[in-house]
């Protein structure tokens, strides 16, 4: 895949507030990055849009995504299978958009590996309780669902060494602006400007 536009990996626990997060910025009107939308076979939450928060799919159909290679990265996470349609991803950073995937540590793992020059980002909650209380203040999932998210996300939190920045959202709005101050950085990286340096050694 050729990359243009940064390719920005987001994970973090369940509850951690990334979803929150990346809505802000999305609302910031930063019309350089897309969002990819993901394919799940979970049941979509009270307020979420088909096509918006995520392409909601039965497990045939999700199954059908997998054999037809149309997704970038794929796994089963709490009992329901969750990916990253292929196209969307490559077309936005071959056009030159900076293009954030909101996926689990696994998927961001691949995709890591297949895309090496992917920027990562961890989102940790303040503390563990801190994150139990906000899954259950959020109110999207059963007990059942939601200790089985924490016992996840002691697992998640052992992958953030591979990851090249952590963020702690405790104060959204330093949070947001942190994820907004590294993109804007990695864009300013040398080594994505030497078209420029090229364009001044011929004048
Ligand atoms: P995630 O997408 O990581 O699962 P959400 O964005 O759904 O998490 O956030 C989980 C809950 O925590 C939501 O009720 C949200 O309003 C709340 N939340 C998010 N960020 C903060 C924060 N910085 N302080 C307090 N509550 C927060
Ligand atoms: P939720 O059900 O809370 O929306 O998402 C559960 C977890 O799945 C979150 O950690 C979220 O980041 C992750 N996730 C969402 N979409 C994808 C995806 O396409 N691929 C992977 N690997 N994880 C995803």
């Amino acid at each position: 895949m050729c990359c243009e536009g940064l390719l920005v990996v987001v994970s973090g626990p369940s509850g951690a507030g990334k979803g929150t997060l990346l809505n802000l910025l999305k609302d910031s009107g930063d019309d350089s990055i897309r969002f990819s939308v993901s394919a799940t076979t979970r049941t979509p939450r009270k307020g979420e849009v088909d096509g918006q928060n995520y392409f909601f799919k039965t497990k045939d159909e999700f199954k059908l995504m997998i054999e037809n290679d149309e997704l970038f990265e794929w796994v089963e996470y709490c009992d329901n299978f969750y990916g990253t349609p292929k196209k969307y991803v490559e077309d936005t950073v071959k056009e030159g958009y900076d293009c954030l995937l909101e996926i689990e540590v696994e998927g961001a793992a691949k995709v890591m590996e297949a895309y090496p020059e992917c920027v990562s980002v961890f989102i940790l909650p303040p503390s563990f309780e801190e994150l139990r209380r906000r899954i259950e203040k959020r109110g999207t999932e059963d007990i059942e669902v939601v200790n089985k998210r924490l016992d996840r996300a002691r697992k998640e939190i052992a992958y953030v060494s591979n990851y090249d920045y952590i963020i702690v959202n405790d104060n959204l709005k330093e949070a947001v602006e942190g994820l907004r101050s590294i993109i804007k950085a990695e864009k300013l990286k040398l080594k994505r400007n030497r078209e420029i340096l090229v364009k001044f050694q011929k004048d």
